[in-house]
């Protein structure tokens, strides 16, 4: 049998793979997604940053997401000790949304899966990529079906969407170290009963260890009364803990100081999952008739849920450059796609940096910020990272100088 050929193969439909999809399909491509599970599926990453709305409406997915009855979202809390600070996502520097949701991702992928396939998009489930080879004027991949069997398709174009399973860094060794310091996360969801009436719901609660600043739980709220709730910390905190995964992050949680108070009647009823050494990097973003996405591309840290929006963010620049590509106009890939998506990547990198070494930390728990600043740092949490109008984001590094002044008021 002749071998089918596609002008773009997306590897996996996470957020990255059905809004780049999506976005070429729009563009008269015909494209096929290869995910190697069955939706629904879980994954982490639950709580959406407001730039998302921007992608969700161009890929067309904006009113199925909002009638999927998720938690609506409009800030990021942060509390420490007897300390209490937010941001109020509506009050912020760059145009745009001010709010977005937090999601239960097996339900939000989906939706965002079928979303793709009904604007003509072609999705395999159960379709795992297994090499992928240069041809003469396509790659030809080679890819496994449901029953294991192996077949092949050609594609012009190959977007690696498989998030942490980093397909194509792999097969083709881009694959390279972060600079960031390994550290390790426990999560589950859980039954939350919270009746703290200062708790509030429209906010991601991050919460510092009172006294391992480098440690901090997410508690992050779903409109059915569950919440889902993590804690990051270096590996050798986890490891020293030494229990099973519940007892460990059962154990933490009663040393969150308020945390512990808010979720004293929380009902632990769901498999707890760890996940450690996930920052990752890669030499290169593209490559002859290929480009990386999302987390198969870099992932930094969890602390300001910017995995989903730079994942998006990525689909949108990358389906553009295709298809410049495609449509025979040489796209600078360099410029259009990674010093593009690096803009953004950049500022949250000095951001998560700022956070683990207290610059940040302190910059969040001043009473003396100004109402001007405030709403920068409001913008960058609300994932406008790439908006140059931003000072701290065309120079992250004054986030430095803020946090001397801050120190010293
Ligand atoms: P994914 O969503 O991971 O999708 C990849 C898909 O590829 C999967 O469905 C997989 O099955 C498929 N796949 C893999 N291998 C293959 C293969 N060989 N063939 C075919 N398909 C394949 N982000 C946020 O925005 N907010 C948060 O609150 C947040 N919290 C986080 C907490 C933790 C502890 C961690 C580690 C990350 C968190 N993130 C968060 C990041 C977020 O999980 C990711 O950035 C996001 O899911 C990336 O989307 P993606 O589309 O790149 O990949």
């Amino acid at each position: 049998t002749p071998i089918e050929s596609f002008d773009v193969v997306v590897i996996g439909a996470g957020p990255a793979g059905s809004v780049s999809s999506a976005l070429l399909r729009q563009n008269g491509y015909k494209v096929l997604v290869l995910e190697k599970e069955y939706f629904p599926r879980f994954s982490i990453g639950e709580s959406l940053l407001p730039q998302c709305m921007e992608y969700l409406e161009q890929a067309n997915m904006l009113d199925a997401v909002k009638k999927g009855t998720f938690q609506y979202k409009n800030g990021a809390a942060f509390s420490r000790g007897d300390e209490y600070e937010y941001f109020d996502f509506r009050e912020k520097f760059s145009p745009g949304w001010g709010t977005t949701f937090q999601v239960q991702r097996d339900c939000f992928d989906k939706i965002l899966a079928d979303e793709s396939q009904k604007q003509g998009v072609q999705i395999r489930f159960g379709h795992a990529l297994v090499a992928c080879e240069e041809i003469p004027n396509a790659r030809l991949l080679t890819a496994l079906d449901e029953d294991n069997q192996q077949y092949q398709v050609s594609a012009k174009f190959v977007l690696d969407a498989s998030g942490f399973g980093r397909v194509l860094p792999k097969m083709l060794k881009l694959e390279k170290d972060s600079s960031l310091a390994p550290r390790k996360s426990i999560f589950t969801h859980i039954e939350d009963n919270i009746v703290c009436p200062q708790y509030d719901r429209d906010k991601i609660l991050i919460t510092v260890h009172p006294k391992l600043p480098e440690v901090w739980y997410w508690l992050i709220p779903f409109s059915n009364g569950r919440c889902s709730l993590g804690v990051v910390a270096p590996t050798e905190v986890i490891d020293e803990i030494g229990t099973e995964p519940l007892a460990c992050l059962q154990q933490l949680v009663s040393e969150g100081g308020r945390l512990a108070n808010i979720l004293e009647h929380a009902v632990y009823d769901t498999q707890v999952r760890s996940l450690g050494s996930y920052s990752c990097d890669v030499t290169s973003l593209y490559g002859k008739r290929y480009a990386l996405l999302g987390n198969a591309g870099e992932f930094l840290d969890p602390i300001f849920s910017s995995g989903v929006t730079i994942a998006m963010t990525s689909a949108s620049l990358a389906a553009a450059a295709v298809h410049k590509e495609l449509s025979g106009q040489s796209p600078d890939w360099e410029s259009e796609y990674a010093d593009a998506l690096k803009v953004g990547v950049k500022t949250f990198k000095e951001f998560v940096e700022g956070w683990y070494d207290q610059r940040f930390q302190q910059v969040v728990f001043s009473k003396q910020k100004s109402e001007g600043i405030t709403k920068m740092i409001s913008s960058i949490l609300a994932g406008y990272a790439w908006d140059k109008e931003n000072p701290y984001v065309k120079t992250p590094s004054r986030l430095s100088t803020l946090s001397e002044i801050c120190k010293s008021a």
